[in-house]
């Protein structure tokens, strides 16, 4: 295969801790971590997978898979959407929890997200967030997608890969467990050019992390950008607001947007706003402050753009730190996208039930959507989201639980 990689991973990264090392060599050819290997030698048990039914969307079954490791850490992802429906992590005390926001079962998912959506724990694309109007020109043609959100397109439009029933396989390479979840999107399909063959693997090793690994082909020029949607509620899900929950950002610089939540084509430095998370600071402290973004937002929801040696690095660097300081529970996200969307739930309006049978309201959950930054086909000076035949799409993102 000639494919050209996109984007690499890379040994080099910025967060240290040994984590992008233990990654990447756990990369195999088929891109399956064999990561559990070395903690399957120190004496742990592999991560298993069990798989059990979930219902059905317009006649096709849907499965729940759950991937568990030796240290108490559950997973769950679906096929529809290839969602993660929950994962369940101890606190510094040992007390399991779920931290990601959820339905309990597949109704929730499918009739319950609202006109809005909500796109808990989804697989976003074909274009994670935005795109302005709905429409892009790429090589003189110009594409129109479908308006699901104000006056633009959200998500990949009304039928996104986040209501798609995707194929599973599971994967066991070297001690490691994963899903390997995949579809082809037609060529023309909520009217992105081009046939895209797709794959997520997600990776749960003993150390608590789960990893996501993107991989896309496709037969005509196209755009892409992929993200997963979980809200982390690191308390638990259910429990009240993340306000209190302590963040930092790897990023001096965000991409301002206007009032319908596109961006404006600037990059700015966050010293001096309240979107200035370089140092650890609670994710209500200034959620509410009196500022034009805030306002557009109605809280965060913004593009951060992740501190990086130069503008072309694709390693997997540290994008966010967040911490609860009551459960003690801590998350390291680590992508090798250019940005992070820092999502403060904000559209939550206590009209969902969610799996714990408790009513989810505006700041119960923040999301760390890894991604391209929204609206780049309409910026040529942001980094490109054009895949063309021949190129393989190739972008990891991983999430690792830990407590102090
Ligand atoms: C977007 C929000 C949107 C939310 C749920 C986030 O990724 O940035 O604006 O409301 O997804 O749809």
């Amino acid at each position: 295969m000639s494919a050209t990689i996109l984007r690499r991973k890379g040994m080099r990264t910025a967060a240290g801790l040994g984590l992008a090392a233990f990654l990447a060599i756990g990369t195999s050819l088929s891109g399956v971590a064999t990561s559990a290997a070395s903690t399957v030698a120190g004496g742990s048990p592999p991560p298993t997978i069990t798989e059990q039914p979930f219902g059905a969307v317009a006649g096709q079954p849907v499965a729940l898979y759950t991937l568990s490791n030796a240290r108490g850490m559950r997973v769950r992802i679906m096929t529809y959407g290839a969602t993660i429906q929950s994962i369940t992590v101890p606190d510094r005390n040992g007390q399991p929890a779920d931290v990601a926001l959820g339905f309990s079962s597949l109704d929730g998912y499918v009739n319950k997200g609202g006109p809005a959506g909500v796109y808990f724990g989804a697989t976003i694309g074909r274009y994670a967030n935005r795109i302005a109007k709905g429409a892009f020109t790429l090589d003189g043609m110009t594409y129109h997608l479908p308006i699901n959100n104000g006056p633009n397109s959200l998500h990949g439009g009304t039928t996104g890969f986040d209501k798609r029933v995707w194929q599973a396989t599971e994967v066991r390479q070297g001690g490691a467990v994963g899903l390997a979840l995949s579809r082809v999107s037609a060529d023309g399909e909520d009217g992105y050019p081009g046939t895209l063959s797709v794959q997520v693997i997600y990776t749960l090793t003993n150390d608590n992390a789960i990893r996501i690994h993107y991989l896309a082909t496709t037969d005509k020029p196209t755009v892409i950008n992929m993200t997963n949607h979980t809200y982390f509620n690191l308390a638990g899900e259910g429990s009240g607001t993340v306000y209190n929950q302590v963040l930092r950002l790897n990023a001096n610089t965000y991409t301002p947007i206007n009032a319908t939540l596109i961006p404006t084509g600037a990059i700015v430095p966050v010293a001096g706003t309240p979107l200035d998370f370089t140092q650890p600071t609670a994710i209500g402290a200034h959620i509410r402050d009196n500022v034009q973004q805030i306002l557009f937002a109605q809280g965060y929801d913004f593009n951060w753009v992740l501190n990086r040696p130069s503008p072309a690095d694709a390693s997997l660097v540290l994008a966010a730190h967040a911490y609860d300081p009551q459960s003690g529970r801590t998350l390291d996200a680590y992508t090798t996208e250019p940005g992070v969307q820092l999502y403060t739930s904000n559209f939550l309006t206590g009209t969902l039930v969610g799996t714990g049978g408790k009513i989810y309201r505006q700041g119960d959950g923040f999301t760390l959507e890894t991604q391209h930054y929204p609206d780049s086909p309409n910026h040529p000076n942001f980094p490109s989201t054009t895949l063309r035949p021949g190129q393989q799409f190739d972008s990891t993102t991983v999430y690792k639980f830990s407590t102090t």
